[in-house]
């Protein structure tokens, strides 16, 4: 089946194509160019006719968030981090189960598509139902069943035996999902269950997810266990490398900032949840600067409290600029690179992130003819500083029409939003 998309501005992002003219092939882009080009060169099936102010992009990637926390939007703010996870989060968290998190992650992957992400990087629990519901709405997933041992070898061997058993149930699920391995944190996990994390992640080729340097606490707790500081002690045990997504980076030294950028470690940013909780600002400026890889990513509902990539690209472009008193310190093509050609790393079933020959045919659309899109003098400008996700018209992943003209075509989402509110009352409930 071959798919023409023709018309719109197109952002591959690094190139900006008026009156652009795609071809998808078996789920990939086959042609990359101007609608003229390719009315001479190809022929196609079926097409998809766009209106001239339609702005085109690659599907955008969330490299950190967890999923079923969309059950928990809204149940606790303004709160201290710690207080808000262990008399709010964590108790909620006891509650959950296979079925819960199964319409939390549907939840989350119309959420997602609705506001053009394509490829969430997602740590949680029940992590079959949640590949499961991913799966159903079309929506690509690096999961991993979140790890916590705190030094409990029983609890350690537990944890790994959930991990394999994902691999083995999940790993390539419809095209679509891939697993990875999630140590929590350098603080809630043994230096015997990251070792084995980073030989797993060789023998199996997979990523590693894990949180690192989110807070002042952590950096102080890890110092105090290890004498290293997060990322020091990371690198020691031979964790760090291209294939580990590690998010939120606050609390670095120059030093770690070079090791992340040496290692080629994929930075997730989370503006939001950093600015929510009040962990700090991460800092982004420095890590460009010294070449790290960073992307962006939402956290969970419950620390954000949505998984609109659009506002967390505006975010992530003012927060830095008032952090530094400079208003260059981001510019809006970086931030778009971020959720996009930056983040490619984090999947490896298909090549994500750019809208170029042989990438898979992951893309949105932003509507041409909404307020927030007109005037045009810049496309970039208009989808870093003006769009959100309300914007979207529709959604390609693998070449599939997931989202059409805002609504969702592959779920229910009526049914998707009542079980997902049943689900939330019942851990809400005391
Ligand atoms: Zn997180």
């Amino acid at each position: 089946m071959r798919l023409a998309v023709l018309g719109g501005v197109l952002l591959t992002p690094d190139e900006t194509i008026e009156d652009a003219g795609l071809l998808i092939e078996d789920g990939r882009f086959a042609f990359v160019g101007t609608r003229k080009e390719l009315e001479a060169s190809e022929d196609w099936e079926d097409e998809l006719t766009l209106d001239e102010r339609d702005v085109i992009l690659p599907g955008l990637i969330n490299t950190h968030t967890h999923g079923p926390m969309t059950l928990l939007r809204g149940i606790a703010d303004d709160l201290p981090l710690m207080r808000w996870l262990e008399e709010e989060i964590w108790p909620r968290e006891e509650r959950l189960d296979a079925e819960k998190c199964r319409w939390g992650a549907a939840l989350a992957a119309v959420e997602a598509l609705r506001s053009g992400t394509t490829c969430l990087v997602d740590m949680y629990f029940y992590m079959g139902a949640v590949a499961e519901a991913y799966a159903e709405a079309g929506i690509r997933a690096v999961i991993s069943h979140g790890m916590i041992d705190l030094g409990d070898e029983d609890k350690r061997e537990e944890e790994l035996r959930e991990t394999r058993r994902i691999y083995r149930k999940c790993h390539g699920l419809e095209d679509l999902i891939e697993v990875s391995l999630g140590p929590h944190a350098p603080y809630t996990c043994s230096e015997e269950l990251l070792r084995e994390v980073r030989r797993l992640a060789d023998e199996w080729g997979v990523r590693i997810q894990i949180h690192v340097a989110e807070t002042r606490d952590e950096v102080r707790q890890v110092k105090k266990e290890t004498g290293r500081r997060p990322v020091e002690y990371l690198d020691e045990l031979g964790l760090l490398g291209d294939d580990v997504i590690a998010a939120h980076c606050v609390w670095l030294t120059d030093d770690e900032i070079d090791t992340l950028a040496r290692r080629g470690v994929i930075v997730s940013h989370n503006p939001a949840s950093n600015m929510k909780l009040a962990s700090g600002v991460s800092p982004v400026p420095d890590l460009l600067e010294r070449g790290a890889t960073v992307t962006l990513g939402t956290d969970g509902c419950a620390s954000n409290n949505n998984l609109d990539l659009l506002e967390e690209m505006k975010l992530a472009a003012l927060l830095h600029k008032v952090d530094r008193g400079d208003p260059t310190a981001t510019r809006a093509r970086e931030i778009l690179r971020m959720t996009t050609s930056r983040a490619e790393g984090v999947y490896s079933l298909e090549k994500i992130g750019r809208i170029e020959e042989g990438y898979a045919a992951d893309l949105v659309i932003l509507d041409g003819s909404s307020p927030r899109m007109n005037p045009c003098h810049s496309p970039t400008s208009n989808v870093v500083y003006s769009a959100t996700g309300a914007d979207v018209k529709h959604v390609l992943v693998g070449g599939e029409p997931v989202v059409r003209n805002g609504r969702v075509t592959t779920v229910d989402e009526e049914e998707v939003l009542e079980h997902a509110r049943e689900c939330a009352e019942q851990l809400a409930g005391d």
